[in-house]
């Protein structure tokens, strides 16, 4: 343990009230830490967990110096906080991710430029600022393509896809937003996902793959790790030399996920988030330490534990419409239930995950 690793009992800052605030915060006290959760009012399941919470808007901005003042560190549980937010809380503690992570991740055009710039393979992509560029930008689409939002896109919202010798002006019409980008459409083979924890002397701790099944553009299953014959050792190690080449250069403590796309001629970057990531909740009883406790390691200074799988896992996502599928699952033996508490289940809301050993 390093001199400056926070001591047990230190309060652990979270922006935002959800499922992976809720796991962290669990991951938190298995430490021996305190989470104090920061989430505008509504359902904040993370609050249940927490020694204690804020409930203002993150533009409050007396709140937001309130609670910087009462914790030693902070992450956040999702990427789209405004980077404002964590410049605010950056003047009284560690931030997670920082402000450079954030933004980077809060923007397709800017994370595509980064991983491409450190030699990643990338889709070819254009900037889509108005309805005039989309006929020179379609044009360079031999495959087809996708049109999504730069900002604020998530589970397939705010994404339009496209066949090649389409004009996509409607597209971008019905996404209401001229900040997109259009992306050539990738042909894969599989969707992979890759995470690193980084700490504060730049050490990096990588975690077993993941193959990642989306169905209407929501993860629905994640098997890890990840078939080598599905993702090949020397892409296993691409996509992990990535992603820890990505947190360097957004000088980022805390974890990093990255969505790849398999392909006959390598990964093909798509997405990092900077926060523990859907796709790896099987590390919770996957690996000697799941990402939620890599995550709490990182920023309080504690030493990495392994990221050694345990067997061959795979995780379901249970959302609103899938309750019955959950309510059989509790009964059965091998099944880890993760329930996260939510009020309501709506069609498309993450209500809970399982896993199983397979
Ligand atoms: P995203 O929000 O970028 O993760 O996209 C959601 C899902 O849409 C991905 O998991 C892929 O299945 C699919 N998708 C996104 N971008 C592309 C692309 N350029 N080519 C093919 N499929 C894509």
């Amino acid at each position: 343990m390093t001199k400056s690793a926070l001591p047990e009992g230190a309060v652990i800052g979270i922006l935002g009230g959800g499922q992976l605030g809720r796991m962290t915060a669990i991951a938190a006290a298995e430490l021996g830490y305190r989470a104090h959760i920061f989430a505008p009012q509504g359902d904040a399941p993370a609050c249940d967990m927490a020694y204690a919470s804020t409930r203002a808007d993150y533009d409050d901005l007396d709140q937001l110096n309130a609670f910087g003042a009462a914790v030693d560190t902070v992450t956040s549980e999702f990427e789209n906080v405004p980077a404002e937010v964590m410049a605010t809380l950056a003047t009284h503690a560690p931030v997670s991710p920082g402000v450079a992570a954030l933004s980077t991740a809060q923007h397709r055009i800017k994370e595509k430029t980064l991983a491409r710039d450190l030699g990643i393979m990338v889709p070819d992509f254009a900037a889509i600022t108005s309805a005039g560029d989309m006929a020179p930008a379609m044009a360079r689409m031999a495959n087809g393509a996708v049109l999504k939002t730069c900002r604020l896109g998530y589970d397939g919202k705010g994404q339009a896809r496209l066949k090649a010798g389409d004009t996509g002006e409607e597209a971008f019409a019905s996404l209401g937003s001229d900040d997109c980008i259009l992306e050539e459409m990738v042909d894969f083979s599989a969707e992979a996902s890759f995470l690193v924890a980084r700490n504060a002397q730049g050490e990096v701790s990588a975690f077993p793959a993941s193959i990642n099944h989306h169905e209407d553009g929501i993860l629905a299953t994640s098997r890890a790790p990840a078939d080598p014959a599905v993702l090949p050792p020397a892409l296993l190690k691409d996509g992990q030399d990535a992603v820890a080449a990505i947190a360097e250069a957004l000088d980022l403590v805390g974890v990093l996920a990255a969505e790849m796309f398999i392909t006959p001629k390598g990964l093909v970057f798509n997405e990092i988030a900077p926060r523990p990531h859907n796709s790896f909740h099987w590390t919770i009883e996957g690996t000697k330490t799941s990402q939620f406790a890599q995550l709490v390691r990182a920023i309080t200074g504690l030493p990495f534990g392994s990221t050694e799988a345990m067997g061959q896992w795979q995780m379901d996502n249970i959302l609103g419409q899938h309750m019955d599928r959950l309510n059989n699952a509790i009964g059965e033996d091998g099944v880890f239930v993760h329930r996260y508490g939510k009020a309501e289940a709506k069609p498309g809301r993450k209500m809970a995950h399982l896993t199983r050993k397979v």
